[in-house]
């Protein structure tokens, strides 16, 4: 977790976890077919193999950019707090699941179609309540 002087809550519980110092993303697995899904689903239900075998797993903090995009304006509608420009993107998994995320660069110029890139959590926006919201991230390496 980011050290601060303020109080930083995740975006959401179950997305990630930082057990042992490492995060991991939180997702499903499924010990009949193998198929992962995330974020983790509610229910033990598989929807590829239609058997009531999904696991909780933690995923890997390795990928490569698979595709993104550079958001210069506030995307309408109020359900992005987070500064802007930003970076958006999907992500594929070294565990084979391709995932949808936001993208973290110092410079966007660093971002690129299969480049390496490893999970960080890092502020999203202050609260109403003057917390600190945190996200998982994906950043170049
Ligand atoms: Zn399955």
């Amino acid at each position: 977790m980011v050290a601060t002087d303020k109080t930083t809550v995740p975006l959401r519980e179950d997305f990630w976890t930082d057990g042992n110092e490492q995060v991991r993303l939180i997702g499903s697995r499924c010990s009949s077919c193998g198929e992962i899904f995330f974020p983790k689903k509610e229910k033990n239900w598989c929807v590829h193999c239609n058997r009531p075998t999904l696991e909780e797993t933690t995923l890997s903090n390795k990928g490569k950019i698979a595709t993104y995009s550079v958001v210069m304006q506030q995307p309408g509608g109020g359900f992005y707090k987070g500064p802007v420009p930003y970076a958006y993107g999907c992500v594929d998994l070294e565990d084979g699941i391709r995932i949808e995320t936001l993208l973290s660069a110092d410079d966007f110029d660093q971002l690129s179609v299969e480049r390496d890139v490893e999970l960080v959590i890092e502020k999203f926006y202050d609260d109403e309540d003057g917390n600190e919201v945190v996200t998982f991230k994906f950043k170049p390496v």
